[in-house]
C-alpha cells in the first residue's frame, strides 16, 4: 500500500460490492472472483475513497483498464457505474423516475415535490446528482399546473451537473445491459 493512503473502510467496500452485486461490473464478464476495487478517476488525482468515483471490477478486467483503443477507460468504467446504479436497485422507484424524465427532456431538470418525499430522492442527493434548493423563495410558480401547489410544503430540486452527466452516461450504456 502506497504511503498515506488510508485502507478502504468495511462499509465502502461493502457498498461497491453490492452495488455490482458481488461480481465483476463488466456486464459480459461478472466474474465472482477475484475482485478488487477500483478507482474511476485515479487515486493518485482523487487522493480519497468515495464511493461516487469507484468501481468493482475482477482481477482480469482490472488488468485491462486503461487508455489504449481497446482498453477499459475512465468513460466505460463511469457508463458501467451509471448502469450498476440503475439496474441494482441504488435508486428508488421516483429516482429513476426522476433520471428517466430528465433523459427524456433534457432542459427540464427542476423538481417540486411534497416535502415528505424528500428521503425518496435521498441517494440522489447523497450521490450528488440532485440538489435541494434551501428554500422557495425564487422559485418561479408556473401557472400551467393543474393542482395549485401549496409552497410551504413543497420543495424545491434540481439535477446538478453531475447528475446531467450521469444520465448522459446512463442512456449511452443502457444497450450494455
Ligand atoms: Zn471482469
Amino acid at each position: 500500500m502506497p504511503q498515506g493512503r488510508p485502507p478502504i473502510s468495511a462499509q465502502l467496500k461493502r457498498d461497491l460490492l453490492v452495488e455490482a452485486g458481488h461480481r465483476c461490473a463488466i456486464p459480459t464478464c461478472r466474474a465472482a472472483e477475484p475482485l478488487e476495487f477500483e478507482h474511476i478517476d485515479d487515486w493518485a488525482k482523487v487522493k480519497k475513497h468515495e464511493f461516487a468515483n469507484m468501481i468493482v471490477l475482477c482481477r482480469n478486467c482490472h488488468g485491462r483498464k486503461g487508455s489504449r483503443p481497446g482498453q477499459i477507460d475512465r468513460k466505460a468504467l463511469m457508463q458501467y457505474k451509471a448502469n450498476l446504479a440503475v439496474v441494482n436497485g441504488r435508486y428508488g422507484e421516483l429516482e429513476l423516475r426522476i433520471l428517466d424524465a430528465v433523459a427524456r427532456k433534457p432542459l427540464q431538470t427542476e423538481f417540486v415535490l411534497p416535502a415528505y418525499m424528500g428521503l425518496m430522492v435521498s441517494y440522489l442527493i447523497k450521490d450528488g446528482l440532485l440538489r435541494r434548493h434551501e428554500t422557495m423563495q425564487d422559485y418561479k410558480v408556473r401557472t400551467e399546473g393543474i393542482f395549485a401547489l401549496d409552497l410551504s410544503v413543497a420543495q424545491w430540486y434540481e439535477i446538478t451537473e453531475k447528475g446531467i452527466d450521469f444520465i448522459e452516461r446512463w442512456k449511452s450504456a443502457r444497450p450494455l445491459d
